[in-house]
This record gives structure tokens, C-alpha cells and sequence, in this order.
């Protein structure tokens, strides 16, 4: 198959918009930017649509698909009775990185749910996304457009990387603005459960719907307690040389570090080394990437799964990565990062 790509960097193409808008109606699939990674698009209310993408993402079945929507009232057709928290959310934080897991109705197909009698629901923020979803017919079952298993992609060139011959087309919005998946909240079961850390924070989340819990599979690192959004167990978001994750005293990480790499130099091999811009010049015998300043939590959201892609590129033998607790998207960032690492931690 030949995979297009609509150039659309400078903003929405009318014109663009609506070749893709096509495809997804006529069951096809399109990967299009959004504000929290690239999304690989089909017609979320077409079963073979819908099947089409666990196809092209090597996807195991059982994992659902987020359903986008343009606009509050597109909620009704494809939920069951909504809880009270769900417009309050919505009016604080959709269109935004935000999915809330509801009660289905019939209107949609177990293949987007993975068999599941709930759905999840997103309203995203991006200008071309949400043209598209609109061009689309309005429900658009959308994972992560890389193959399972991979970082996500945080540009269109990631999405290539993965996709291209695969799927219809791609669209070009140049790089994404916050870089990790959006916050996932069950709403299912009275008080609400985050079942996947992002943007939205537990404390944002709190200040509108009052108590908000962590799902416990995710807090829990033992692998009999199984994280109630079925895509969490998986292993995700690897790069292809094993990662760890060096925690403690910042100086104390620097030296295990460089040891490290000295020793793996010595071997004749090569070690990547994922550091912030205040530590970044403190290495040595490594390949050294810095996700920005500690300070900016946002930027190190926006570059963790370019460089993790890019260690792909270099062959590097193993990575060693700092780790990066901040006020809002902490926990998003170091949910990833374990997840990348396989949880390999070593304390110093
Ligand atoms: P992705 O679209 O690649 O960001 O992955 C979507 C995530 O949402 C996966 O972790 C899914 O397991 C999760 N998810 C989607 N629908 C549901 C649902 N109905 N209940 C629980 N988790 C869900
Ligand atoms: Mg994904």
C-alpha cells in the first residue's frame, strides 16, 4: 500500500482534510497529529475498521481503542447513562488530554472495545484532529500510531518509521505539544480511578470530582495485581537496548553512572546515557541526550520517546537514565520510564 502524507505543519488544509476525512469513511486508516502523541485513526462504529488497526499496530485484541469526538453532545450515541462527573470533567478539561471510561452502548463494536462493555472517551485539543474526527463522521477509534510495543510517536517522521505501506495516509502537524498519552479515568465504579497517569494530574483532577484514586496495578510493582486498563500490562514504550533507571543522591548518580559507561567503553560497546540539561555536561564514555531542564517538566514529557526512538537509531548497547520527579506530570513520566526500563532500577 502506498502511504500518503499530507503536508499540513502550517495548520488545517480544508482540502487535506477531507481526502482523509473520506478514508476513514470508507473503513480506511489515517495517523494524524494530536496534543499528546500521533494517533492511528479508523472509523470507530465500523468493526473492520476498528479491526484494521490492530492489525497494522501488531495489537493484541483484547487491548481497546480510544474513541475521539469533536464535541460534547457526539457522547450520547456511544455511552450508556452517564455519570455526573463525566460533564464536569468535560467542562474543565476537554478539549484537552483527558480520556474517561464510561459505560457503551450498542452503537459500538466490541472490536474497539476489545470485548469490553465500557468505551473509552476522548475530546482532543489539536486543530487537525479535531477537523479530522469531524470530516470522519465523528467517532474515530484512535490508539497510538506505532507498533505495539514501541515508544509512541511524538512526529510524523516516528510515525513513518512504523506505519509507512501499512496505512493510508499520514498528516504532518509537525511535532506534538505534550509528547505523552493522555491521562486515562475510570468513571465506571462511583469514585474515579486513574488507570494511566498523564497531563491531567490526580490533584487536578481532585480539585473538580473530589476523590480521585490510582488504580492499584499501578502502584503496585507485582505482576499478580493486574492494572485494570488492559494496555498497562504490557510491556510498552521500549526502546531496543535494555534501560535503567539510576535513582538517588544527584552526584552519587552521576558517578555510578559514569562507571558504568566506563565499563561498558571498555568492552569495545557503546552506552546511552538520558540526563537533564543540569547534569547532561557530567558524563563522559556515553552517548548523551538531555530531555531538557528539570524545571520544564513539559519539555521532558515532549523529548523522553524521541530519544528513546533515536538510542534505536545509534545501536547503543544498554541506556542509563536519570530519573525525573516533577509537580504535575511526574508520575506520567516516571509511569513511561519504568515501563521502557522493564521497572530494572538500580538504587545508588
Ligand atoms: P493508546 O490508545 O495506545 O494510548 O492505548 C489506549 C489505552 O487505553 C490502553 O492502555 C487501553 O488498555 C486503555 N483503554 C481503552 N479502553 C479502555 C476501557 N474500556 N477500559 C479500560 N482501559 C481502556
Ligand atoms: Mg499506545
Amino acid at each position: 500500500m502506498k502511504t500518503v502524507v499530507e503536508m499540513m505543519r502550517d495548520g488545517v488544509h480544508e482540502d487535506g482534510i477531507r481526502r482523509a476525512g473520506e478514508i476513514l469513511r470508507k473503513g480506511g486508516l489515517v495517523a494524524f497529529p494530536t496534543e499528546t502523541v500521533y494517533g492511528l485513526g479508523a472509523n470507530a462504529l465500523d468493526p473492520e475498521a476498528s479491526a484494521k488497526i490492530y492489525q497494522a499496530k501488531g495489537r493484541p485484541s483484547d487491548n481497546p481503542l480510544i474513541v475521539h469526538i469533536a464535541d460534547w453532545e457526539s457522547i450520547g450515541m456511544i455511552t450508556g447513562e452517564l455519570p455526573a462527573q463525566a460533564k464536569l470533567l468535560s467542562d474543565a478539561f476537554w478539549p484537552g488530554p483527558l480520556t474517561m471510561i464510561l459505560k457503551k452502548s450498542e452503537a459500538v463494536p466490541d472490536t474497539t472495545t476489545g470485548g469490553l462493555k465500557t468505551v473509552a472517551v476522548r475530546m482532543p485539543d489539536n486543530a487537525i484532529a479535531r477537523a479530522l474526527i469531524l470530516a470522519g463522521g465523528g467517532y474515530v477509534a484512535a490508539p497510538s500510531a506505532n507498533t505495539s510495543g514501541r515508544p509512541s510517536p511524538t512526529t510524523a517522521q516516528h510515525v513513518a518509521e512504523d506505519m509507512d505501506g501499512v496505512i493510508d495516509m499520514i498528516i504532518d502537524g509537525g511535532a506534538v505539544s505534550i509528547g505523552l498519552e493522555s491521562t486515562i479515568v475510570d468513571l465506571t465504579e462511583g469514585i474515579p480511578v486513574i488507570l494511566r497517569p498523564g497531563y491531567i494530574s490526580q490533584k487536578m483532577l481532585s480539585s473538580v470530582v473530589g476523590e480521585v484514586r490510582m488504580d492499584r496495578g499501578l502502584l503496585i510493582d507485582d505482576p499478580s495485581v493486574h492494572p485494570k486498563a488492559p494496555g498497562m500490562k504490557y510491556r510498552h514504550y521500549a526502546p531496543r537496548a535494555p534501560l535503567f533507571i539510576v535513582e538517588g543522591e544527584r552526584s552519587r548518580v552521576q558517578e555510578k553512572i559514569n562507571a558504568l559507561t566506563a565499563a561498558e567503553a571498555a568492552a569495545g560497546r557503546k552506552a546511552g546515557v538520558i540526563a537533564a540539561d543540569e547534569t547532561s555536561g557530567g558524563y563522559s564514555h556515553a552517548v548523551v541526550r538531555s530531555v531538557g531542564s528539570r524545571g520544564q517538566e513539559l519539555s521532558i514529557a515532549q523529548h523522553l520517546y524521541a530519544i528513546l526512538r533515536e538510542f534505536d537509531h545509534m545501536e547503543v548497547s544498554v541506556i542509563y537514565s536519570e530519573s525525573f520527579e516533577t509537580p504535575q506530570m511526574g508520575a506520567a513520566i516516571m509511569n513511561r520510564l519504568m515501563k521502557a526500563a522493564g521497572h530494572q532500577v538500580i538504587e545508588v
